[in-house]
């Protein structure tokens, strides 16, 4: 049995189970201070191990930048972030320490596209990603069965995009201002039109949409060229608009203006909604905690070896 934590960047989405269809218990925290936040969220597990629940590992899908390589001293962090009193937060530390169990730890969009992988648009998939757009825009991938890490992760919201004709607003992102998370975020489409983008109607909504699908085009040429995915699975409150994705599969035909030429780019399956929206990340995450007890055993099967 494993604790899940989908750490995003506005609510937690705490969960206990072993995957998407056997979820015992979920709980839903707002982020506020890391202190707060975080104890609310370490309290969750608390009750359920105290009420007879058993864990054997947690895993923790976390909004970023965060540090993932183990032998940094900075690992199980979130590293610069814009989001108040949240930089240099130690995520990993209050959970190992609490509950001394194995924790595994990733980006959430990571954790949402190895779910996708496993149980949802990605199921059977080699190499693919999952790009959310919502109120922030990022993106995981998995290459060859496993999450992409670097020197960091992916951080795909951040890709530069081209400018939609005739589109003036300058960005909301406070780091690069017109990048993808910039121009097409739920805010940022919202800002334009002075109102949320789920509230628009009309002419505005059909704009919105319009936006939204030749951005999110945009980022997916731009992962198209770098990543050669299988499948690109798209999630977020944005996402689920209705005739986004479609936007954005016309768009992207005009966007590779036929190059690399492959048919399966204007397949209606290259670009998809995903298959467990919301609880994409919190399914990912105890799919990160099963990682971690692996690796717990298979460290201490090397030790007793050596
Ligand atoms: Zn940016």
């Amino acid at each position: 049995m494993f604790g899940g934590v989908e750490a995003g960047g506005t609510k937690f989405v705490c969960v206990i189970g072993t995957g998407p269809d056997d979820i015992l218990e979920t709980q839903r925290i707002e982020v506020t201070s890391p202190t707060d936040t975080l104890g609310a969220a370490l309290g969750f597990f608390r009750r359920a191990v105290e009420s007879g629940n058993w864990l054997d590992a947690i895993g923790i899908g976390s909004f970023g930048p965060v540090e993932l390589r183990q032998d940094q001293a900075r690992y199980g962090r979130i590293t610069t972030t814009p989001k108040g009193g949240w930089s240099g937060t130690d995520i990993v530390g209050p959970f190992a320490a609490a509950f001394g169990i194995p924790v595994g730890y990733d980006t959430d969009v990571n954790a949402a596209a190895l779910a996708e992988g496993r149980w949802g648009a990605a199921r059977g998939l080699d190499s693919f990603v999952y790009l959310t757009l919502g109120t922030g825009v990022g993106g995981g991938a998995v290459i060859h069965g496993k999450p992409l890490h670097g020197l960091l992760h992916p951080e795909m919201g951040h890709i530069a995009v081209p400018r939609r004709r005739g589109d003036r607003f300058e960005g909301l992102c406070p780091f690069h201002g017109d990048c993808l998370e910039g121009m097409a975020s739920g805010p940022a489409i919202g800002a334009r039109f002075g109102r949320r983008a789920e509230l628009l109607e009309g002419a505005d909504r059909e704009s919105a949409v319009k936006l939204a699908g030749f951005y999110l085009a945009a980022g997916v040429r731009s992962i198209v060229y770098a990543l050669a995915p299988e499948r690109i699975v798209v999630g977020g409150g944005l996402s689920e608009m209705p005739g986004v994705v479609a936007a954005a599969r016309a768009e992207l035909r005009g966007q590779l203006r036929g190059y690399p030429g492959l048919p399966e780019h204007d397949d209606e399956d290259f670009l998809v909604l995903a298959y467990l929206r919301s609880m994409a990340g919190p399914a990912g995450t105890l799919i990160l905690a099963e990682q971690a007890l692996e690796l717990a055993g298979n460290t201490a099967v090397a030790h007793a070896a050596s």
